[in-house]
């Protein structure tokens, strides 16, 4: 051997050596890519309060009152132990709910389980949503407001979910049920005000043949293929009036009957207190129809407290025509389609909105906000009437529902938040939530939050699965 190869590193040494490298360096990589999709893979966690009850359905309890027999139900989380049920229809205390929630077993199995939700993290919007950090759509963090914010305060504790209404160096405040940014009223767009509505009623299956008495059998204009609805027809048209002729038009209306006057804003009450039950001024309603079908002709007549909008609607087979006041209408085509679509109209935020679930066609201001005493002595216990005019519209699904109405602390009509450089963040179910408006009034720190809930849904299944 001479001495000049004796010097070399053996050729295995070297083999190894490279082959060390090749081994490292792909570990890293493999290392790097698992940490990098761990990160955007979204998450599940448990719903544990019942804030968001109304999109996420978290834990219901459910009580029946022993004086008047009324079944109701709270978010678990607002039971509290050894206190008292106060009924929310006669305003009796049963003592006897005062029981322990931990202990008692027979409670226990009457709590229906809490769902899971999915939700990505902070860091995998802030890669989604880059187009929208840069434009200034969405905040430096990733978050929109109006998402549902998962977050956690500390490290032990539980994660939560809320919506995130207030973002660093902005005031915010409530009044009237609205949100207001900086001063201005916070305008949802209709995909968004439908992700966050509350569901009032849904019927199946009603169908509306053509307006008139001239039919042989004297149809009722509304057919209701179920009997589970409570949606009736003007209890002075039920039957066709004693001197009817057969020529003569027979009104009819299908009127979702609320039990009181005007919609309020009772969801989940509190289970042990009372809050102000305050008429809603913003709701709406979607219908589904199956597209193909002939033409056919509504009228559409919503009764709020401050106004009282009459929408026409038409569809002739291709395009759907909207017609609110005489100077605001439009037509809307649509492309054939076997499937059923949905339309949605609503009173939102100060406008008169409608479209699809997830596009806006129509949006013009409604009169501004005032109380109409004339509106308002009327009690109408009708907030929706759908009046057929002619053709003949069968719809599959019916639903009746509204914004969320908004208060400040306690049962006080206003609150305002300047959070610095932190969060502010309101539950949808207001009556028991505890939030921004009394857990954080300084604001929730941006670190505790996580991420963002997913919500893969349209907003018409978001409602519909609000359906008991
Ligand atoms: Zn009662």
């Amino acid at each position: 051997m001479s001495p000049k190869l004796a010097n070399r590193p053996g050729r295995w040494f070297v083999y190894s050596l490279i082959g060390l490298f090749l081994f490292l360096s792909l570990s890293i990589t493999l290392a790097a890519i698992l940490l990098l999709r761990r990160g955007r893979l979204p998450r599940t966690g448990l719903i544990t309060g019942s804030s968001m009850e109304p999109v996420l359905r978290g834990p219901r309890f459910s009580w029946t009152c022993p004086d008047c027999s009324e079944t109701q139900e709270f978010g678990l989380d607002t039971c509290k132990s050894h206190q008292p049920f106060r009924c929310r229809w006669c305003g009796t205390r049963d003592p006897k709910s005062a029981v322990d929630f931990e202990a008692d077993a027979n409670i226990q199995e009457r709590i229906n389980p809490g769902e899971q939700v999915r939700y990505a993290t902070l860091r995998s919007m802030r890669s989604i949503r880059a187009m929208e950090i840069a434009t200034g759509r969405a905040q430096p963090s990733g978050l929109v407001r109006g998402d549902i914010v998962v977050f956690q305060e500390s490290q032990s504790a539980k994660r939560e979910v809320k919506r995130a209404f207030g973002f660093p160096a902005e005031q915010i405040a409530i009044e009237s049920g609205d949100v207001f940014i900086n001063g201005e009223r916070w305008c949802k767009s209709l995909e968004q005000s439908l992700r966050q509505s509350i569901l009032i009623n849904a019927w199946e299956g009603a169908e509306l043949a053509e307006n008139g008495g001239s039919q042989k059998n004297q149809d009722p204009s509304w057919v209701f293929t179920d009997r589970a609805f409570e949606g009736v027809l003007s209890p002075d048209n039920i039957e066709p009036k004693e001197n009817a002729s057969d020529s003569q038009t027979v009104e009819r209306k299908l009127q979702f009957v609320s039990p009181k006057t005007h919609l309020d804003n009772q969801l989940q009450l509190n289970a042990h207190d009372s809050h102000a039950i305050v008429p809603i001024q913003d709701f709406g309603f979607a219908f589904q129809v199956m597209t193909p079908v002939a033409s056919w002709e509504i009228h559409c007549q919503m009764h709020s407290p401050v106004c009282e909008p009459e929408i026409a609607i038409e569809w002739n087979g291709s395009e759907f025509k909207l017609k609110y006041a005489e100077e605001s209408a439009i037509s809307q085509s649509i492309p054939r389609t076997d499937k059923p679509i949905w339309l949605a109209i609503a009173m939102v935020d100060g406008y008169l909105v409608a479209g699809s679930p997830d596009e806006e066609w129509f949006r013009t201001k409604l009169p501004s906000k005032v109380k109409d005493t004339a509106i308002e002595n009327r009690k109408i216990q009708y907030p929706i009437e759908i009046s057929p005019i002619s053709g003949n519209l069968k719809l599959d699904q019916l639903l009746v529902f509204r914004d969320i109405h908004y208060r400040g602390q306690g049962d006080s009509e206003s609150q305002v938040w300047e959070p610095g450089d932190r969060l502010v963040v309101l539950g949808d179910n207001v009556s028991c939530s505890s939030d921004s408006r009394d857990r954080w009034p300084d604001g929730l720190s941006t670190q505790a939050a996580k991420g963002v809930v997913l919500q893969v849904e349209s907003p018409m299944e978001v409602l519909l699965r609000q359906r008991r």
